[in-house]
């Protein structure tokens, strides 16, 4: 079964082709970074206005990347939520649309769903993590631990109680003086900076449960920021003490939650990591060993697959319109949207 998949949720147009029997056919990207960049942060309309232009040219990029004409799809994944309303819009009418001329189903995936089933993208089926799986979803907008039963069966064991890890990132970066969006550049520059010369809290270590919040360490990271001499090696230090506390934090509960995770049932020995800051290199680096000394594993997506894209989309669309899914007609999108309210998947074929 060949699937496009389209990602508008926010500021990235994403589009591939997943081919349930031969894998990931295509994939294309376009980033919306640039446009947003002088008002630092994402501009909703601006984004919807951008998604309608750059859309339909992706998809036919795709297809001919994939070598397919668009009458050989055999389904449409688009993100339904959670997401901007108009960038949602974008995606939902387009692929509605085209589902509706091909006369082939399509379906609304959540795009935390996408982002926790990359990491299963790279394997072919038999090397696939098995749920139950613990996964841990750090994106710009998300901060979670979920207890995986099966695919579409979400459980939430704890999240951010304020800033998402990768807000966290972004928003340190910023104070720091560095351009938006900073994330990553934060994350560069710690590898030049030194380990423990700045040292911040692993914030909610110290006491039971699985939550998070990491709007305290920011203010840290700013008081030192404001107390230091300010220069490019003092940046990195402390790019640095950040970086470590957040994956020394992100690594504890983890652990934590593969211990808790089976309840009355044993621990959990395999983890996935989704989300922009899963590729950051020194918390995949930390949560392989991790994962190794517990004789357990850890699975990620390549880093491009860890921030918004349409392949996620069009992965987890696949599996639930292979396992018979898909939506009526109308077009509908969820802006904020439980995905413990999710429908598990129950395959029709093996
Ligand atoms: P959500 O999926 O929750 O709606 P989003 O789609 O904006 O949010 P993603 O695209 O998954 O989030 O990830 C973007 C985030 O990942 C940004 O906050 C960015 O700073 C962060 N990020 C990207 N690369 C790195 C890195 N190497 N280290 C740390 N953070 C990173
Ligand atoms: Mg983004
Ligand atoms: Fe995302």
């Amino acid at each position: 079964m060949k699937v496009l998949g389209i990602e508008t949720s926010c500021d990235e147009t994403g589009v591939a082709v997943y081919d349930t029997d031969a894998g990931l056919r295509a994939h294309a990207l376009y980033s919306q970074i640039d446009l947003h960049a002088e008002y630092g942060g994402v501009v909703p309309e601006l984004a919807s206005r951008d998604h309608v232009r750059k859309l339909l040219p992706l998809i036919r990029q795709t297809l001919a990347e994939a070598g397919l004409e668009v009458g050989e799809l055999d389904g449409v994944a688009y993100t339904a939520g959670p997401g901007l309303v108009g960038a949602l819009l974008v995606g939902a009418g387009v692929a509605r649309a085209l589902a509706w001329a091909l006369e082939v189903p399509a379906i609304g995936v959540h795009h935390m769903e996408g982002h926790l089933l990359a990491p299963l993208l790279e394997d072919d089926p038999a090397g696939r993590p098995q749920p139950p799986f613990v996964a841990l979803l750090v994106s710009g907008g998300h901060t979670q631990l979920i207890h995986v039963e099966a695919i579409g069966r979400y459980r939430l064991l704890g999240e951010t109680l304020d800033d998402a890890a990768g807000e966290a990132f972004d928003k340190t970066a910023k104070l720091m003086g560095l351009p938006y969006p900073g994330g990553p550049q934060l994350a560069a520059l710690a590898e030049q900076g030194r380990a423990g010369v700045f040292r911040f809290a692993r914030p909610m270590t110290d006491r039971p449960g699985l939550d998070f919040s990491f709007s305290g360490l920011k203010t840290q990271v700013l008081l030192a920021w404001q107390g230091s001499d300010q220069s490019d090696e003092t940046r990195a230090d402390i790019a640095r003490g950040f970086e470590d506390a957040v994956v020394d934090t992100l690594a504890i509960k983890c652990a934590r939650a593969l211990d808790a995770a089976g309840g009355d049932t044993p621990a959990c020995d395999t983890l996935v990591v989704a989300g922009g800051v899963g590729a950051n290199k020194r918390l995949r680096a930390k949560l392989q060993a991790m994962a190794e000394q517990r004789g357990g594993r850890v699975g990620f997506p390549r880093p491009a697959f860890c921030t918004d894209n349409g392949a996620m989309i069009a992965f987890a669309g696949a599996l639930r319109l292979q396992a018979g899914q898909h939506d009526d007609a109308s077009v509908r999108v969820t802006p904020r949207w439980d995905m413990a309210s999710l429908e598990p998947v129950v395959s029709e074929k093996k």
